[in-house]
């Protein structure tokens, strides 16, 4: 992969800042999303939520503090350097009568591929969510047999860490008995 070019970069994320594709948004257009040249880590999450939207910083609410406690990660790793985070859509898509809306179907072929190339250190992703797994690895295997057998090298997966998980965590305890602790030693080597 070519050698990111701080210029490129900021043009791009100055692009992507100004993206009005979603006209509709219920609260407008609001791209959250990290991405540093150095990240030897990518996190391909869902959307953000009204928090993260009102805030700016990704993964900064309930479900977020659940993924650090999974990856092992302390907030200064999550938000360092060597972390970058790219949901599959960038702007909180707003919210419906079962809890927060899909992301944008657009988003990811419109950006994923440019915020990638950005990002050539980048050793494992981790696809947290069905929206997430499917757009990537979209041979379409059971969410427990992704999990068991920890994706296909390059990437990882997880359940969304959403509470609306909560039955699903609870009807898999082998998850968090057995997958999480591979998974955080994975991430401590690669983040060493
Ligand atoms: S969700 Fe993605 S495609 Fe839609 S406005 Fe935001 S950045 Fe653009």
């Amino acid at each position: 992969m070519a050698k990111p070019n701080s210029f490129l970069l900021e043009t791009l994320l100055s692009a992507v800042r100004s993206c009005r594709a979603c006209a509709d948004l219920p609260c407008g257009p609001r791209p959250v999303l990290r991405v540093h040249p150095a990240a030897r880590l990518l996190l391909i999450g869902q959307a953000p939520g009204r928090r993260v939207h009102d805030t700016g910083v990704p993964w900064n609410d309930r479900s977020g503090a659940r993924l650090r406690a999974w990856l092992g990660l302390s907030p200064e790793v999550f938000y360092g350097p060597l972390v970058a985070i790219i949901p599959m859509g960038l702007c909180y898509p707003g919210t419906g009568p079962r809890g927060d809306l899909p992301p944008r179907r657009q988003c990811a072929p419109l950006w994923f591929g440019s915020l990638r190339a950005q990002l050539p250190a980048v050793e494992c992703t981790v696809l947290i969510g069905l929206h997430a797994i499917r757009y990537h690895l979209p041979q379409r295997q059971p969410l427990a047999a992704l999990l068991r057998d920890a994706g296909d090298g390059h990437h990882l997966v997880l359940p969304h860490p959403s509470g609306r998980n909560n039955a699903w965590l609870a009807r898999h305890p082998w998850f968090e008995a057995e997958c999480l602790p591979v998974l955080r030693e994975r991430i401590a080597a690669l983040l060493a």
